[in-house]
């Protein structure tokens, strides 16, 4: 069998906002309440693309090369839980249509490499922690401002400490503020 690598495409938050998110999770989540992600891995999956050959990874990047999405805002407002996964997320009530198309446009492009992708509705989230067996308390807190110029394709490798991931390849976004 050829070799394959576990790949996701994602938006990934500077090391300040990494860090800043992480110490807010703290702040919300009681004590043992959950697995804290670490702040180093904390993003936003735009697509889970699973085990992938070197060809189809090859393809892939170079399709998303010719590709131009535009850069946007993302209004976080919402920390959430959701019950059978059982993670604790940040997330925005209004998802941005450049992000819907940015997320619909690497469906489209995983799917002419032959890579099977999710086709529920995509719901943006930022998972906070995981292993959260009951909904925490609501918060209050000032929506948080993200502006989204780039996206990146990470590789996954699964470790019995956790998941590693490393950025492979990056890409920018058009950003048309001040046009
Ligand atoms: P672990 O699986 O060890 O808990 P992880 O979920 O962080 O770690 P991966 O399973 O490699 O690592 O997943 C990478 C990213 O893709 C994560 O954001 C994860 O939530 C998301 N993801 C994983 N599997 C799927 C899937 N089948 N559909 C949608 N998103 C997925
Ligand atoms: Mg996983």
């Amino acid at each position: 069998m050829s070799e394959t690598q576990r790949l996701f495409l994602a938006l990934w938050p500077s090391e300040e906002q990494q860090q800043a998110w992480s110490e807010l999770a703290g702040e919300w989540l009681p004590e043992g309440a959950g697995r804290l992600i670490k702040p180093a891995n904390l993003h936003m999956t735009l697509l889970f693309l699973g085990d992938i050959s070197v060809d189809q990874c090859a393809s892939l990047k170079s399709k998303i090369d010719s590709y131009r999405g535009r850069a946007f805002e993302l209004v976080m407002d919402r920390f959430g839980h959701w019950r059978r996964p059982q993670v604790a997320w940040l997330g925005a009530s209004e998802t941005p249509q450049e992000l819907q198309d940015l997320v619909h446009a690497l469906q489209l492009i995983a799917r002419s490499c032959d890579i099977q992708v999710d086709t529920r509705p995509y719901r943006a989230h930022l998972t906070l922690a995981r292993k959260v067996r009951k909904a925490p308390a609501r918060i209050r807190f000032e929506p948080i401002n993200w502006f989204v110029g780039d996206f990146v394709l990470v590789k996954s490798e699964l470790t019995s400490e956790g998941a590693l991931y490393e950025v492979v390849s990056k890409w920018s976004l058009n950003d048309s503020r001040g046009e």
